[in-house]
């Protein structure tokens, strides 16, 4: 295991007539036909209670997949404790062991469990087959693998040894255990803030968001299969206030790895600002969190290129990526051109079930959400500041859908360029080619966060004005591509201001959060 090499995994098309398509669909009718009840895993036992709650696919909400038992406080104490029993033999054991059993997850799910959780991701999270493959399989896999190398490279830093003398870093684990709250919208990220820190010998608390816990819990069925002893990961179903409250007053609490809302974030952070005093160890604190992501069109751009990724950028996954373009400033010479393509692209999707592959529109995740997204909706229909130009519309009766909806904004501050709507929304204001630079300015002061964005430009200064303008508005800046669609070991993902503390899932820079050295200087 020496020097692993991770290789990024190739993803699979699901051709018609294809074996994995055969596989695939067949997993989804075995999903579909079965209701599945699904326990909280702590310390290798199965825990269920009192208060059992339905999961239905967010595309058919009358339909039931399923039922999972949230937990109390006491859950939470149970884990903390699983979590640090199982410490004190998984920090010992040696690297290459703790890698195996990654990479055992890695290649389950590359074979045989493929098929099996992206029919979870599917049908838990309404994710077409092409979002649910670079997600619970590439993604995931991608993760697990690369996390092998990152851990080695880290390993490999010694410092300088003069003459008579043994200089060593020691890569320990955090103090106390990790805790991983996780996100509904990739299965990738879900399993990966507890793989990441658990790879590097820390033992974690893991607490899925209610709208992942179907794919979760596959997840944690691949993890035990792989070997992953009991008690180093503890999946937790619990209210987040109540596991907050245990969680963060604990004085074993070493860190959180974590990704979902900036106002979330920031609670916690608070909250652990305010507890400052009862940790034994000052927690690491690793977030990603909201973005309000820009793609910028100078007139030197490819008209067909920005069209494009205008489209796959905002709608994919019903734009429920934190790195989603949800604001757009284009040449307004430019428009009728620009429009004229999109209207193209949108009238070749379709919306409806994952279980038609060829709709690559689905649903939003749940109710709560479809009435956020579509109350920006009627806003923008009500307001003089804003025309839609295409969708607009909506319909919750049988899924939560909602049709890709592009707002023209007469004001660059508009609500909708400002706020993270996190769904199908994509608000774009004109302006007037000259002012390039001014634009610049504009899309770097409108909103607080920093996440992804993109430069659409052939002019070579164009670009180069972009990168120094926009130096701190965005932790992954695309020139002429979508700003989603990050791949693990190319694009190291994260951003700055408020959308995280950049730590970079990924990359090496990720895996070495999870660490607290020790260094031995020996004289002999
Ligand atoms: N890494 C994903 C991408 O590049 C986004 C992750 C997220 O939404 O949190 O599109």
């Amino acid at each position: 295991l020496e020097n692993y090499i991770a290789v990024n995994e190739s993803v699979y098309d699901y051709e018609p007539g294809s074996p994995e398509r055969a596989r695939l669909i067949e997993a989804i009718k075995d999903a579909r036909t079965k209701v599945l009840d699904i326990p909280m895993i702590i310390g290798g036992k199965a825990f269920k209670t009192d208060t059992k709650k339905k999961i239905s696919p967010p595309h058919d909400h009358q339909h039931v997949l399923g039922y999972f038992y949230e937990g109390s406080s006491d859950h939470v104490n149970k884990a903390i404790k699983s979590a640090m029993k199982a410490k004190e033999s998984w920090a010992i054991k040696s690297p290459e062991e703790r890698a195996l059993i990654f990479l055992k997850a890695a290649d389950l799910i590359s074979g045989p469990y493929r098929a099996k959780l992206n029919a979870a991701t599917m049908l838990g999270q309404s994710k077409n087959v092409y979002q649910a493959e670079i997600d619970s399989a590439c993604e995931m896999i991608d993760f697990l693998r690369f996390n092998v190398t990152f851990m080695q490279d880290i390993y490999k830093v010694q410092p300088f040894s003069p003459e008579g003398v043994k200089n060593h870093i020691e890569y320990r684990p955090l103090e106390g255990f990790v805790f991983a709250l996780t996100p509904f919208n990739f299965t990738a990220i879900a399993g990966n803030l507890p793989a990441a820190p658990a790879l590097m010998g820390n033992t974690v608390v893991w607490k899925p968001a209610h709208t992942q816990i179907y794919s979760a819990n596959v997840l944690m069925e691949i993890f035990r299969e792989a070997g992953l002893p009991d008690g180093v990961i503890n999946m937790i179903f619990v209210d987040g206030p109540v596991a907050g409250e245990v969680i963060f007053s604990h004085p074993d609490f070493g860190g959180i790895h974590f990704t979902g809302s900036t106002g979330v974030f920031q609670t916690i952070w608070k909250t652990i600002g305010q507890n400052i005093g009862k940790y034994k160890s000052y927690p690491r604190i690793v977030g990603e969190t909201g973005g309000k992501d820009f793609v910028i069109a100078h007139p030197s751009c490819n008209v067909k290129a920005l069209a494009t990724a205008l489209v796959r950028g905002a709608f994919e996954y019903q734009g429920q990526k934190c790195s989603a373009a949800s604001r757009a400033y284009i040449p307004a010479e430019m428009w009728p051109k620009v429009k004229e393509l999109m209207a193209k692209d949108l009238a070749e999707i379709k919306t409806g079930p994952v279980e038609d592959f060829t709709n690559l529109i689905n649903a939003v995740i749940d109710e709560k959400a479809f009435d956020k997204i579509t109350s920006y909706i009627t806003k923008a229909k009500k307001s003089d500041e804003a025309e839609i130009v295409f969708g607009g519309t909506f319909d919750k009766s049988k899924g939560y859908y909602i049709h890709p909806t592009v707002i023209l904004a007469k004001n660059p501050k508009y609500v909708t360029m400002c706020e993270e709507i996190f769904g199908p929304v994509l608000t774009i204001y004109l302006y007037e080619g000259s002012k390039y630079e001014e634009i610049l300015e504009t899309a770097n002061t409108t909103s607080p966060y920093a996440l992804t964005g993109a430069v659409f430009a052939e002019d070579k200064n164009a670009i180069n004005l972009a990168k120094k303008v926009l130096y701190n508005a965005a932790g992954n800046f695309y020139i002429n591509d979508k700003p989603t669609g990050a791949v693990v070991n190319q694009q190291p993902f994260g951003g700055a201001r408020a959308s995280g503390t950049n730590d970079k899932a990924g990359s090496m820079l990720n895996l070495v959060r999870w660490v607290s050295p020790r260094v031995i200087k020996e004289n002999f």
